[in-house]
């Protein structure tokens, strides 16, 4: 059952209040990747706007995913504060506008036309949207992550690695970067841009 699937006559005078802990899987669409958070919040306050209904409230979950560096869980708390508007059209099509990026037409607005399915406003939609527009684009475990021995894999978070050689990943042996320069030649560092 998807929780977000919300009566439109379940809106009284004062509005109805949203509180509600979301698996991801309710709001995923079909064939969609997965994201990296479990559970979202959604907190806040549908109200009945002439014809229209608007949600304004809270998104809140944890993106988690093995750390960037060294591969150890790295939890990346998030909240967000939304607003959407739920407009009427015609054929009983909602449009849902975001009430924050509304200076900015190009990004966020979503402009696509949702059912509103048999009197029920769908906020579904828009949670995904949001949870998949804000995956940190990094993930680690903390700020001084010190990532893993280039040569014995050791997770240089916990100790000098075993293999002695005290090299960290900004001192990776010069062999392996060597290498790793053939592989990738657009990465190598260019002189000329010092
Ligand atoms: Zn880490
Ligand atoms: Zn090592």
């Amino acid at each position: 059952m998807n929780q977000l699937l919300i009566p439109a006559t379940a809106v009284g005078d004062e509005g109805l209040l949203i509180d509600l802990a979301v698996t991801i899987a309710e709001v995923q669409p079909q064939d969609t990747p997965g994201v990296p958070l479990e559970t979202v919040h959604v907190q806040g306050l549908v109200l009945a706007v002439d014809n229209d209904y608007l949600f304004q409230g809270r998104l809140k979950g944890v993106y988690e995913r093995p750390c960037d560096r060294c591969l150890d869980a790295a939890r990346v708390p998030w909240n967000l504060e939304v607003g959407w508007l739920f407009e009427e059209g015609p054929g009983g099509l909602f449009s849902v506008k975001a009430l924050d990026d509304e200076k900015d037409e190009t990004e966020g607005t979503f402009t696509e036309r949702r059912p509103l399915h048999g009197g029920t406003i769908d906020l579904g939609p828009c949670v995904w949207e949001e949870v998949v527009l804000n995956v940190p684009l990094k993930f680690v475990c903390k700020p001084d992550c010190r990532g893993l021995c280039p040569r014995c894999g050791a997770n240089l978070n916990e100790m000098p690695c075993a293999c002695g050689s005290g090299e960290t990943l900004n001192e990776a042996p010069a062999s392996a970067l060597a290498d790793l320069a053939r592989l990738f030649p657009d990465l190598a560092p260019k002189k000329s841009e010092e």
